[in-house]
């Protein structure tokens, strides 16, 4: 059983008679709770990076620096203001998210175009992350690129879905550069769209990504969604991630009519897909 709170007031009206006024109120002390525990996060995000860009500001100002260092320090703390900047900017989007109606169904997204800038992004990403693979042209032989990921970005069908495409960029998004972010090196990230049903009846479409990293103990996956929720706190950072990838994907996901679904094996990795209703697809002229 969980426990209720009830706030209790007593009315005396004299003659005797009085007014017992009870009010269950666990629902209003959970969101309470809740927003507290949201600024308190907040907050802590913000001074992590704020702390450190203080701590450098002031060395800059008080150390006679050579100029190789100086440039060294200038650049982690470009890299502390990117982290508030992606924070703030996922904020954003999680209270546009939570405070507007959701989209209506005017706006059709090609399904290939959003792939091909999908795979773009996650070359940068991964390049930056793994810069040895940066260093070397896309037909270099696999050979020479062993150290670097191996991303695998599939054509998608030629189909269009309707929704907003700034939002379904950002969940679509969001799973590909964790995909990237949490596995390493030698690692491989596949992704595609497909379209689902049987004898010829289209029942919908899926995206999904697969990785060979870390994998996601059974535990944690049901809490994944939840705002700043992280298995792993230090590779979420190290990566820029700000902890609000998922809460904005499922989101994102709910205003779509989409399913989110998680599947994970610990040491082997995971797969992540979005499954869209076929009343929102339709196939390109
Ligand atoms: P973050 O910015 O920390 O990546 P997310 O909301 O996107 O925040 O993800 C929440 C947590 O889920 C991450 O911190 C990470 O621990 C875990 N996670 C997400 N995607 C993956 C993945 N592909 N492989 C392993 N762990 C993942």
């Amino acid at each position: 059983l969980n426990p209720v709170r009830l706030s209790v007031q007593l009315h005396e009206y004299g003659e005797g008679r009085r007014l017992l006024l009870s009010r269950d109120v666990t629902m209003f002390e959970q969101a309470d709770a809740m927003r507290r525990d949201f600024v308190a996060n907040v907050s802590h995000e913000i001074r992590t990076p704020l702390t450190v860009l203080s701590g450098f500001v002031e060395t800059l100002q008080t150390l006679p620096l050579q100029e190789e260092e100086r440039t060294r320090y200038l650049g982690l703390m470009s890299q502390q203001a990117e982290r508030m900047q992606a924070l703030v900017n996922d904020l954003l989007m999680l209270s546009r998210l939570e405070g507007s109606p959701p989209p209506g169904g005017g706006e059709w997204v090609a399904l290939p175009a959003m792939m091909r800038q999908l795979q773009q992004e996650a070359q940068t990403l991964s390049a930056v992350l793994h810069p040895a693979a940066s260093t070397l042209p896309p037909q270099a032989p696999l050979e020479a690129k062993r150290g670097g990921q191996t991303l695998d970005f599939e054509a998608a069908p030629a189909y269009e879905l309707a929704g907003a495409s700034t939002e379904l960029h950002s969940a679509l998004s969001n799973l590909v550069s964790n995909a990237v972010r949490y596995t390493p090196a030698d690692g491989t990230v596949r992704c595609g769209w497909r379209l689902l049903g049987q004898g010829g009846e289209m029942e919908g479409a899926e995206f999904w990504v697969q990785d060979t990293g870390p994998g996601i103990a059974a535990e944690h996956i049901p809490r994944l969604t939840e705002r700043f929720y992280r298995v792993d706190r230090s590779r979420s950072r190290e990566t820029g991630g700000t902890g609000l990838g998922l809460a904005i994907v499922k989101h994102v996901a709910q205003r779509h009519g989409a399913e989110l679904k998680i599947e994970s094996t610990l040491g082997l990795g995971s797969r992540f897909a979005l499954l869209f209703p076929a009343s929102r697809l339709r196939p390109m002229a």
